[in-house]
């Protein structure tokens, strides 16, 4: 990596930091990385062994999305600070110009991180705030044109809902079907992002900076 660098003998002490800190503290290979994900690992196992009757089981696919979408922002916020420590104790004199080159790479490539992973958060919130999982809740005209029968269940609606794509399902039908697959049943239409952590997976990306 171009960016490890012997770190000069003399450091500038930053308040929260006693000794200096190479390019691997940064990356979290010795402190928070694997921390976050054991935490967020546990709570989904914790959530997973809830009975039915205090978290019902078409819930939980938000519950985890939402769990997913704190611990990527936070995780996403941990390795601010010992990267910014990092490349202003490792550039002294005129190099200072590199690191100040560095840090504005940094802080751009950072904000366009934390600007996903809020966008996630964002959604996610949205999702466990609503009643209804899914869609919308199709007019009586909009039903009736859908024909009378739930396509995956093939039966009467149950608390209908209309995705995107114009397709209504039951709403417990989806819900199942959204904890296993990101499309429309019927006609494949992807659903919109952050499905993907509904069914209880973890991120085990690197968190690089
Ligand atoms: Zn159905
Ligand atoms: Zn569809």
């Amino acid at each position: 990596m171009s960016l490890v660098r012997q770190a000069p003998a003399k450091h500038h002490h930053v308040p929260g930091y006693t000794d200096p800190i190479d390019v691997w503290s940064c990356c979290g290979c010795r402190t928070h990385r694997p921390h976050g994900e054991i935490i967020t690992v546990n709570v989904k196992i914790l959530i997973t062994m809830m009975p039915a009757c205090l978290l019902p089981f078409q819930k939980r696919g938000k519950v985890y999305l939402f769990i997913e979408s704190v611990s990527q922002l936070y995780r996403s916020l941990l390795t601010i600070q010992p990267w910014l420590f990092y490349l202003m104790q490792s550039y002294e004199g005129s190099e200072k110009m590199v690191a100040m080159f560095l840090l504005s790479v940094y802080v751009v490539a950072k904000l366009v991180e934390l600007l996903m992973r809020i966008r996630l958060f964002k959604n996610a919130t949205w999702t466990i705030l609503q009643s209804v999982n899914f869609g919308t809740k199709p007019t009586s005209e909009q039903i009736l044109a859908a024909g009378d029968a739930c396509s995956i269940c093939h039966d009467d609606f149950k608390t209908p809902v209309r995705l995107s794509c114009s397709h209504i399902f039951c709403e417990p039908c989806i819900s199942e079907w959204f904890d296993r697959e990101h499309t429309c049943p019927l006609c494949r239409a992807s659903v919109e992002d952050g499905h993907a952590w509904r069914n209880g997976s973890t991120t085990f990306d690197f968190q690089l900076y």
